[in-house]
């Protein structure tokens, strides 16, 4: 029940303002979002790539309001990627985008968004690497598979995000699978109607392994986005049913979220790619955070009370 609440709040900004100015905020923050800048996310990235695992960095921040913050947004990643080419990490370090960060519900929200994401993915393709655009709220997405499609015509590896919860997917799922497209599969974290998505935990996970089955059987590459062990093993058996070898699809987990898991399927041979936040504007990352394990609010309250 707490979960949607706090998906509402996500969207406020006077409980924006409030959780931003807890005093111990910080502390809690850290656990899923390990630095603010890129000097602080560096020994960070060192020590997953240390340890076997592979990244999706994603520079926080979404629902921006001014173009001056979109075009700040891929001046970030710029950064982010500047500092990244000579570690020479290669495809071990992606990036993953909101397109909302880049001015896509702005005024020409859909070209802005297009013309600020373009100079991102050519840098990050100029040091080895690629793109995955994240899945915002429903309204956003018809805009984001055409960006998605407009960028893999010069960089094919450019990724896309699909959401299990949503009813237009398995079909968006038959169209990725058949372009040969890589492609994160998540249950899905806003706060969506039923007139569009599945309300019930248990019919999204349906949904999720017969969208996983079109994936595994496509002609694409598969990255399953879930710290969900039985969705987890479910992909195994997709994924060797299909044939498919371990480099032939990937897991992908969010940072501080089941971290021994990680280091349990990198030991396995699998490749484990770890969604590693970082940056300021930590909040609507946070409060989707909170709202996938109401026991983080727990948590997160406590420690603002002092208990
Ligand atoms: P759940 O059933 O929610 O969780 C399974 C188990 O994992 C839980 O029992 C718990 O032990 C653990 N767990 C899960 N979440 C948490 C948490 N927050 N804190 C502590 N433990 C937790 N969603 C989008 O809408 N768009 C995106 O672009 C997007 N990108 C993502 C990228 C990655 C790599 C991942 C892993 C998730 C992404 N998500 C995205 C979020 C996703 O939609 C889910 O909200 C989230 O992954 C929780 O679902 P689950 O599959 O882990 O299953």
């Amino acid at each position: 029940m707490l979960g949607p609440v706090i998906l509402a709040a996500s969207r406020s900004d006077r409980m924006r303002r409030l959780v931003s100015a807890a005093p111990v905020t910080k502390q809690v923050v850290d656990r899923f979002i390990p630095g603010e800048t890129v000097g602080e996310i560096l020994p960070v990235i060192d020590e997953l790539t240390g340890n076997g695992l592979e990244l999706t960095m994603d520079v926080v921040g979404e629902d921006i309001t001014t173009p001056e913050q979109a075009t700040a947004a891929r001046d970030a990643y710029l950064e982010l990627i500047g500092r990244l080419g000579p570690l020479e990490l290669g495809t071990r370090a992606e990036m993953s985008v909101k397109l909302s960060m880049f001015g896509q519900a702005l005024p020409g929200g859909h070209d802005r968004a297009l013309a600020n994401v373009r100079p991102v993915v050519e840098a990050a393709a100029a040091i080895g690497t690629t793109v995955t655009l994240d899945a915002e709220d429903h309204t956003t997405l018809d805009s984001m598979f055409a960006i998605h499609d407009e960028l893999r015509k010069d960089f094919p590896q450019t990724g896309c995000v699909i959401q299990a919860y949503l009813f237009r997917t398995e079909e968006d799922a038959r169209r990725l699978a058949a372009n040969g497209s890589r492609v994160r599969l998540v249950k899905g974290a806003y706060k969506e109607p039923a007139e569009v998505a599945h309300q019930q935990k248990h019919e999204i996970d349906k949904a999720y392994v017969r969208i996983l089955r079109t994936l595994m059987e496509g002609e694409g590459y598969p990255m399953i986005g879930s710290h969900d062990p039985r969705l987890i093993s479910i992909a195994q058996e997709l994924a060797r049913t299909a044939g498919r070898k371990l480099d032939e699809y990937e897991f992908q987990m969010l940072y501080g979220i089941r971290g021994e898991e990680h280091l349990r399927l990198a030991a396995e041979g699998h490749r484990m790619r770890v969604y590693t936040a970082y940056g300021t504007d930590w909040y609507g990352y946070f409060m989707r955070r909170l709202a996938e394990k109401p026991a983080n609010l727990r948590f997160f309250l406590r420690s603002v009370i002092g208990r």
